[in-house]
C-alpha cells in the first residue's frame, strides 16, 4: 500500500531512530560531534526523536537495536587503544550491521579501522574489522586542507558535492576480490565504483588516484572532518532518510520535509562560485 503524504507526516512525528556513537570519547577529532548534533537537530525540527547511546570500551553493542552508527576519527594513538575492544567487543555485530545495509558514517581513523589493516609510519600494524575492501598505510607527511568532493548518489547535483577538512598521514587503497591493491589508472572505474565521490580539492583517500572515501551499501567512509553533516546537510537528511525508509518500510522516493536554510544555502552558493 503507497502512504499518502498526510499519513507519512503522521508517522514521522512518533517516529524514534537511535543512534549508536562508538567510542565517542576516543575517535572526536576536529569537531566530529558536530556530526551527532546535527542528525539530532535536523531529525528533532521533523519531530523525529533520535535516541544517542554512547556505546564505548568494554560497552556491549548490539546492532540489531540501532538503525544508525557514527565512528568519528582519532590518532593512531587513539587507534590503538581501542582497536583491540573494537576486534574483540564490536567487530561480528558491526559487520553484521553494515552488510545487512545498516546506515552507518565513519570518519578518518574510524573509517581507516573499517578496512582489513592501518600500518603506522613506524611500521606498526593495527587490524581493522575487515568489512570495507581498503588497507591504509601511513607516511611521515600529512595531508591537510580543505577538501571538496563530488558523491555519486541520488542527490541533486549542488547537494551531491560535498565539504570537510582532511587531516591524515594514512593513504587508503581499495583492494580487489583477490586482496592486491588498486593502484593503477587501469584500476579506475573499479576505484570510482567503490568510493564515497571524486576530489575535486584536496587529497582525500591517497593524493593519488583522484578519489575520496568509500561507500558501501549504506555504510560511508571519508577523511572529512571538520564536521561534516552541519556543511553538507543534504546528505545528513540523506543518512536520516535513509534510515526511516529501512526502520518504518517508507517508499524508495520518501523525502523529509524541507528546513528554512537560506543562510547555509547561500554559503554553499558562494563556495561553488569560488570552486568554478
Ligand atoms: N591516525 C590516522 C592518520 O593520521 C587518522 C587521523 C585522523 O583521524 N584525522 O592517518
Amino acid at each position: 500500500k503507497v502512504k499518502k503524504k498526510r499519513e507519512i507526516q503522521m508517522e514521522l512525528e512518533q517516529a524514534k531512530l537511535k543512534l549508536a556513537w562508538l567510542y565517542p570519547e576516543y575517535l572526536n577529532l576536529y569537531g566530529d560531534q558536530g556530526n551527532i548534533i546535527c542528525l539530532q537537530k535536523r531529525a528533532e525540527w521533523r519531530h523525529i526523536t533520535l535516541q544517542v547511546d554512547k556505546i564505548s570500551l568494554q560497552d556491549e553493542f548490539k546492532a540489531a537495536a540501532y538503525d544508525l552508527v557514527f565512528m568519528g576519527g582519532g590518532q593512531d594513538q587513539e587507534q590503538a587503544a581501542l582497536h583491540q575492544d573494537l576486534l574483540e567487543n564490536k567487530a561480528t555485530e558491526l559487520r553484521k550491521y553494515i552488510r545487512s545495509g545498516g546506515v552507518m558514517l565513519t570518519i578518518c581513523g574510524g573509517y581507516q579501522l573499517l578496512g582489513k589493516y592501518y600500518k603506522s609510519a613506524d611500521g606498526k600494524l593495527t587490524p581493522g574489522i575487515d568489512v570495507l575492501p581498503l588497507v591504509t598505510l601511513a607516511q611521515s607527511r600529512r595531508l591537510i586542507g580543505n577538501l571538496a568532493f563530488v558523491a555519486d548518489l541520488p542527490l541533486p547535483e549542488a547537494d551531491r558535492l560535498m565539504y570537510g577538512f582532511e587531516n591524515h598521514s594514512g593513504l587508503t587503497y581499495f583492494l580487489d576480490e583477490r586482496g592486491e591493491m588498486l593502484r593503477g589508472e587501469k584500476e579506475t572505474e573499479t576505484i570510482a565504483r567503490l568510493a564515497f565521490g571524486r576530489v575535486i580539492k584536496g587529497n582525500g583517500n591517497n593524493g593519488a588516484d583522484g578519489y575520496e572515501g568509500c561507500h558501501y551499501l549504506n555504510c560511508f567512509g571519508t577523511y572529512a572532518h571538520g564536521s561534516f553533516l552541519p556543511k553538507n546537510p543534504a546528505f545528513a537528511d540523506y543518512l536520516l532518510t535513509t534510515a526511516l525508509q529501512k526502520k518504518y518500510k517508507l517508499a524508495a522516493d520518501f523525502t523529509l520535509p524541507p528546513l528554512q536554510e537560506n543562510i547555509l544555502t547561500a554559503l554553499r552558493a558562494q563556495l561553488q562560485q569560488l570552486q568554478a
